[in-house]
This record gives C-alpha cells, sequence and structure tokens, in this order.
C-alpha cells in the first residue's frame, strides 16, 4: 500500500530556519528551507535509549503482556518518542525471559511496536552487589556474567537485544563484552564499583556506553580516581545521563554534557511510575519505593537511593534547556543524533531530517523560558499524536 505525500513545515530545531519536509511510504523524500512564515518547530522524533516502563504501565512485569507494551509505545507518542529500548532489568532468570520474549512476540504482532523497538536493553543481573552501585536492582538476582544465559536471552529476543549493562569487574566480565561486541550489541557499563583498570580494559574489550553516568555509585567514594572520573575521561564512551534533576545536580550534569560533547545522551530511565500521583509503591525490583510531590522517586528503606527516575524523556530536555546548560535544539540533539549514532542508526538517517530518513517527527511549540509543547508525534509517516488542551 503507497501512502500518499504528506508535508509538514516547522522551524529546524537547530538553526530556527523554516523548513519544508515531504515525506512517502514513511520515508523523507525532500527537506528544503522555506519563505513559508512557521510559528511551529520541527525535529526528528525523539530517541530514549533507557526506559523500564511509564504511564502507569511495567516492562518488568511479571506477567507482562503485549498489551502493556503496545501501550507503552502509546505513551512514548505523547512525549515525542518515536524509537526506544525497552529495559528489562536484573531479575530470575524466568522474569527476564518472560520480559523479553513479550517485547519480542509485540514487536511480531504490531508494526507500530516494531518501528518503535530499536531493540531490548537488558540492565544486569551481571551488576556488582553492593549497595550503592546496585541501585534498586534485587540483591537476590545479581549474578555473574553467564553467557549460556545470554544465548537464552539471545532466543527469547530473536535477536532483538542491542545493549547489556554490566560491571566490568564481575568475574567474566571482559570476555562477555568481548562476545557482545562481536554480535555487534553495544556493552554499557552500569552500576560498577570498577577500578579504573577494568574501565579500560572494558573499554578495550569492545564498551562503547556508560549506563546512566554518575548514578549506580556509591553516595561516597574516594575523591580521585574513580569509576566516575575513568569513564568520563574515556572518550571512546557514550554517557547515557538522566536529566530529571534528581539523578545528578544540575551542575554535574553540565559537566559531564560539556565533557561527553557529541557522545552525551540524555535519557529517561523512566519507571511505570512516570506520571502517576505522589505515593508510597511497592515494585517488582525492591522492596517499596516513594514518589515526592516533586516527582523525586527513592527507596523507601534508603532515601538517598534513587529508585529510577518518574520524568519522562521530554520534561527532562525541557530541564536542560530550562537551566540553560544547552539550547532546546541541542537538547534535543542529545537525544535523536547521539543515541542514533551510538546504536549505528544515522545510518539510516534516523535521529536526524534528511532525505531517506524514516519520517518519525515531533511538532512542538518553544517557549521564552525554554520550556516546551509538543504538539504532534509523526512515527514512520503516521500521525500517531496530536496535543489537544
Ligand atoms: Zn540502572
Amino acid at each position: 500500500m503507497r501512502r500518499i505525500n504528506k508535508t509538514w513545515i516547522g522551524k529546524h530545531w537547530l538553526t530556527g530556519q523554516a523548513i519544508m519536509v515531504t515525506a512517502q511510504d514513511g520515508s523523507v523524500q525532500t527537506v528544503q528551507e522555506t519563505d513559508q512564515p512557521a510559528q511551529r518547530w520541527i525535529a526528528p522524533g525523539l530517541i530514549d535509549v533507557q526506559l523500564n516502563g511509564i504511564g502507569g504501565y511495567d516492562l518488568n512485569d511479571t506477567d507482562l503482556t503485549i498489551e502493556t507494551v503496545k501501550k507503552v509505545v502509546e505513551v512514548l507518542h505523547r512525549g515525542g518518542v518515536t524509537r526506544f529500548c525497552p529495559t528489562v532489568v536484573t531479575g530470575s532468570k524466568e522474569r527476564m525471559l518472560h520480559c523479553i520474549r513479550t517485547i519480542a512476540n509485540a514487536c511480531d504482532v504490531d508494526p507500530k511496536v516494531a518501528h518503535a523497538v530499536i531493540g531490548i536493553h537488558v540492565e544486569g543481573p551481571f551488576i556488582a552487589s553492593e549497595d550503592g552501585p546496585r541501585g534498586a536492582h534485587n540483591l537476590k538476582w545479581v549474578r555473574d556474567p553467564d553467557w549460556e544465559e545470554f544465548l537464552e536471552w539471545h532466543e527469547a529476543a530473536q535477536g532483538r537485544i542491542c545493549k547489556v549493562t554490566l560491571a566490568p569487574e564481575k568475574p567474566g566480565a571482559i570476555a562477555f563484552i568481548e562476545r557482545l561486541h562481536q554480535l555487534g550489541i553495544v556493552a554499557s557499563i552500569g552500576h560498577t564499583a570498577a577500578s579504573e583498570e577494568h574501565i579500560q580494559a572494558a573499554v578495550r574489550a569492545g564498551a562503547t556506553m556508560s549506563t546512566h553516568l554518575g548514578n549506580g555509585a556509591h553516595p561516597y567514594i574516594k575523591r580521585h580516581p574513580n569509576y566516575i572520573w575513568a569513564q568520563l575521561a574515556e572518550d571512546r564512551l557514550w554517557a547515557g545521563l538522566i536529566p530529571d534533576g534528581f539523578h545528578l545536580p544540575m551542575s554535574t550534569l553540565k559537566v559531564m554534557i560539556r565533557t561527553k560533547g557529541s557522545k552525551a545522551i540524555l535519557t529517561s530511565d523512566a519507571v511505570n511510575l512516570a506520571g502517576m500521583p505522589p505515593g508510597r509503591y511497592t515494585t517488582h525490583i525492591n522492596d517499596d519505593v516513594i514518589l515526592e510531590d516533586n516527582g523525586f522517586l527513592h527507596l523507601a528503606s534508603t532515601p538517598d537511593i534513587l529508585a529510577g527516575s518518574a520524568t519522562p524523556l521530554h520534561l527532562g530536555i525541557q530541564k536542560v534547556a530550562v537551566s540553560g546548560i544547552a539550547s532546546l535544539g541541542e537538547a534535543i540533539t542529545m537525544a535523536t543524533k547521539h543515541p542514533a549514532e551510538l546504536l549505528g542508526l544515522d545510518q539510516e538517517g534516523i535521529g536526524t531530517i534528511q532525505p531517506g530518513s524514516p519520517a518519525d517527527l515531533i511538532i512542538y511549540d518553544q517557549h521564552p523560558d525554554g520550556s516546551w509543547t509538543i504538539l504532534v508525534t509523526v512515527s514512520n509517516g503516521e500521525t500517531v499524536y496530536e496535543y489537544s488542551n
């Protein structure tokens, strides 16, 4: 079925120049400057490389269903996210396999889900055991790297695993990273208490990313050297950064963004409680968590241990813009172009708007204080969300 030509006009997210974008069959055909007046802005659809759930829908539920995966995609479209890495975290082997299999099955049966899911991110269970680096992951299910278990995930995912977060100091982790690298899967360093030497060995083995750099860490560490400086200084590592204002103080976020430059990636790490009312909740990966009025989400037992983010990606981007760390357009680039480059999707024109790119777009209003309102989300040439107030 051929879809008719579609046209959008908006101000380019970085330059402010009005552009006209045409698309056919879900693919961008032309991008041209235009003299037509444009009030609204246009940018590529957002890419979230780490998402555990959102809007009450939990991708790590023991009873995860295809319907829930579809709902997650719908909620993401409202926030301008057109591509994401559903994240399956530390848990029993059975629960992890169930979630991985269900996400893969959802891709099989629903073209919208298949378009949105870049690949599955498995975060843990091969992470540090100690409090702090382990974050909110349940100690009961933390284990040593096991390639046989990975192969079971790989099969359940039908080859859709695109990223694994692990701690390089775990026994066998470096060989594990080498194997991931050979399969073209991103090995990401995270939830780690690694020495500088372990970080460097991981990078030599092919690790290309730091998962939520600065989080999944001890509340107090030796000032230097430490695993945060080591990853910050390593130019070969992209860094996932959570810009919700709680995971990192804005001053730390600013320094990390400046240091990582074109390898700084904004990600939500949102959990199912994102968008839910404040209160005390029980989750599958730990005991109780508390969602404060201001969106701060932490373990009930240990208020300085964060339990994932309750801030969707578009609001994190807004925090970066409002704080003055970057312009809104630059912050959008950290959640479009940069993650696309990490995942090799830039080859397909994903993460930008150019002829041949998939027609994944957002149209938005930009307000004087740096905040924004997403008005339209287009996925694969189809309007999948329109703002109404
Ligand atoms: Zn984490």
